[in-house]
């Protein structure tokens, strides 16, 4: 065959057997990371975001490539796209974000994922949802296992999001019961990384930030709460690996670090990291802010081979340095 007609096979051969992947909220820390990483392999990324809390800024450096498009949409609405596999992400995470406007909150999370499982049964594809720790609620067992149902308060004020994700669960598996849809269910713990919001009140960039500027570092409570810290690439490769796992496998699957560290250790370890001398404060404990949270990883390593790879010190250094560039 002509050397320029082999060529436009095969261009055209990795064009078919490229995949076409859908990104909600691809504009927000996680999400962006994501949308990274699938073009990094070769696929086609839609990315749909309405900038809530994510932004353009997040994915500027995709922007140029042809694999990838941006398009500005609020998943309580309906989209209709053509893909291959669907991550619905689209939600904020913070607390503060997500108390800001609670209705809106439960509204993305039980109307977006109506929405992306409605696209998903109309094009039969696999759908991934970014599921939460926080549907644990606070928990009586510790570290969480997926067979754990959860202490949840159906009517605080961080119920917006532990109940509209619960909700989003509910829903991922009846569409599987009730009309075959391929899902997978990612239950996340604290995820940390660069691209995280400065101001978005999470507790790894508050005290980064804190440090690097000599602030106070604030520490709610007394500080002996715990959380287990992932960073966001080890997320991601869990994530994948979910997405790409056989069908029989649904979830829900816990994806996080099992290192546990309660606040005042955190806040120790960004000091030292930053060589900061910022003075640790004590501030009001906000309601219904769970003791303690741990994964058990037992399930996503059998399953999909996944452990995460970055230790705390190492992360936070890496996250260090991303905060140094923009605070
Ligand atoms: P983020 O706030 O940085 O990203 C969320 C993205 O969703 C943003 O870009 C935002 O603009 C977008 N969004 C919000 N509402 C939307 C809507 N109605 N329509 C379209 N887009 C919308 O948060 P993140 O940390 O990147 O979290 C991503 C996902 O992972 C979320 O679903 C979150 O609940 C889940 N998760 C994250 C963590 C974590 O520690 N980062 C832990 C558990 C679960
Ligand atoms: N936290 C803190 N100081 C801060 C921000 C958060 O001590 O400046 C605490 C917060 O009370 C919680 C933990 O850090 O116990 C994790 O908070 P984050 O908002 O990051 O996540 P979540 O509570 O949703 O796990």
């Amino acid at each position: 065959m002509h050397e320029t007609g082999k060529m436009w096979m095969t261009a055209r051969t990795s064009a078919w057997s490229r995949k076409r992947v859908l990104v909600t909220g691809g504009a927000g820390f996680v999400g962006s990371h994501l949308c990274e990483k699938l073009l990094e392999r070769g696929d086609e990324v839609v990315c749909a975001d309405n900038f809530y809390t994510g932004s353009r800024h997040n994915v500027y450096h995709l922007l140029d490539n042809p694999r990838f498009e941006l398009v500005r949409h609020d998943v309580t609405f309906p989209l209709y796209v053509e893909v291959d596999q669907v991550y619905n992400l689209a939600c904020p995470a913070s607390p503060i974000h997500y108390q800001n406007d609670p209705v809106q909150t439960t509204k993305t999370s039980f109307l977006g994922a109506v929405n992306m499982l409605g696209l998903a049964k109309r094009l039969r594809i696999p759908i991934l949802q970014a599921s939460t720790s926080e549907v644990y609620g606070d928990p009586h067992v510790h570290p969480q296992r997926e067979d754990y149902w959860g202490n949840v308060n159906p009517i605080g004020i961080r119920s917006c999001y532990d109940e509209g994700k619960r909700c989003a669960e509910t829903l991922f598996f009846d569409y599987h019961r009730q009309h075959r849809i391929e899902i997978k269910v990612a239950r996340i713990f604290n995820t940390y990384g660069p691209r995280m919001h400065p101001n978005d009140g999470r507790v790894v960039s508050n005290f980064i930030c804190q440090a690097l500027r000599g602030q106070d570092i604030t520490i709610y409570g007394d500080g002996s709460q715990t959380r287990s810290f992932c960073y966001v690439a080890d997320l991601v490769d869990g994530l994948m690996r979910l997405m790409d796992s056989d069908a029989s496998v649904t979830g829900p699957i816990n994806l996080g670090n099992p290192g546990e560290f309660t606040m005042i250790e955190l806040a120790d370890a960004v000091r030292e990291l930053t060589g900061s001398k910022s003075r640790l404060v004590r501030m009001p404990l906000p309601s219904d802010d769970p003791k303690q949270r741990q994964p058990d990883i037992a399930v996503a390593t059998a399953t999909l081979g996944w452990t995460p790879q970055v230790a705390l010190r190492e992360g936070l250094a890496r996250t260090i340095e991303y905060f140094a560039k923009v605070v």
